[in-house]
């Protein structure tokens, strides 16, 4: 059976208000959340809602969190894939997953269909040395079949995410497939604010000004970084028996995630 991870009820939906600062890239995904609330009243003017939309961007920047806010502002079912999950699979596995999903996604429209890290299976064909990666190539060429193969009227919107928009096989990039773009960016300070504050709030900090300071002293770190830095500092306050997150705290795990050196521990679930 398919690998891909089927809808599931989840506690809380994601909605955009989970998502901080992408102002422009949550504007062009909310275009589609009508469409997909209400397909008919599109359908009988004979309009045609793009199916594919690529979102690029560096890693951490809230991708994945988009889709999922796209499939939960439209209250229907997601499902989801990582590109990377094809790349070691046996000839043919790979292009039965995706057509298992397209077909369960179908079946269950209105949907949204998520393949993240696309560029692990949509890079440029045939530069694969000794014309290798058979595999990846057909899981590729049943993506584009799957995305030729919607009628203007089917409800699902498809979503691929990507931080190499650059190497991707522009077959996948042609009119009816990955055909409209939306582009996401590191958090400027006021977003690493918002985003500190999104993920904060369960947490018993002792000053939340503190929050401030922090956004002002990350420049470069994406969303995922900054979520990574405030697990940190809850864990420093946990070992020093401490019952506030101080600013001592989030000094300390901001070096940390700088350095690298919590991104493997605290990649969270
Ligand atoms: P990758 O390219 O590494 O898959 P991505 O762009 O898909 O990354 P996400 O997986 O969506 O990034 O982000 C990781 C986590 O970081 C999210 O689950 C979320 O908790 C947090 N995050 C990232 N960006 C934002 C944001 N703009 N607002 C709030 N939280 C964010």
């Amino acid at each position: 059976s398919g690998r891909f991870s089927k809808p599931s009820e989840p506690a809380r939906r994601t909605t955009f208000d989970d998502v901080a600062g992408q102002d422009q890239a949550k504007k062009e995904v909310a275009e589609l959340v009508e469409f997909l609330r209400e397909p008919e009243r599109f359908q009988k003017v004979g309009a045609e809602v793009p199916h594919g939309v690529l979102l690029m961007g560096p890693p951490g920047t809230g991708k994945t969190l988009l889709a999922k806010a796209l499939a939960g502002e439209a209250d229907v079912p997601f499902f989801s894939t990582s590109g990377s999950e094809f790349i070691e699979v046996f000839v043919g596995v790979g292009a039965g997953r995706v057509r298992k999903m397209f077909e369960a996604a179908r079946k269950a429209a209105p949907s949204v269909i998520f393949i993240d890290e696309l560029d692990s299976i949509g890079r440029t064909r045939g530069t694969g040395l000794g014309g290798g990666h058979d595999e990846r190539e057909q899981t590729l060429n049943q993506i584009l079949a799957e995305l030729d193969g919607f009628e203007g009227k089917e409800a699902v919107v498809v979503l691929a995410a990507t931080n190499r928009p650059d190497v991707l096989d522009p077959a996948l990039l042609r009119p009816g497939r990955f055909d409209r773009h939306v582009e996401l960016n590191l958090p400027d300070k006021d977003a690493r604010r918002a985003i500190l504050g999104i993920h904060a709030k369960p947490l018993p900090l002792a000053d939340p000004a503190d929050l401030d300071t922090i956004a002002a002293g990350t420049p470069g770190f994406s969303g995922a970084d900054l979520k990574n830095l405030l697990n940190e500092a809850a864990i420093q306050a946990a070992r020093r028996h401490a019952a506030t997150i101080t600013a001592a705290d989030l000094g300390e795990a901001r070096d940390k995630v700088m350095m690298g050196t919590v991104r493997t521990l605290a990649i969270q679930p």
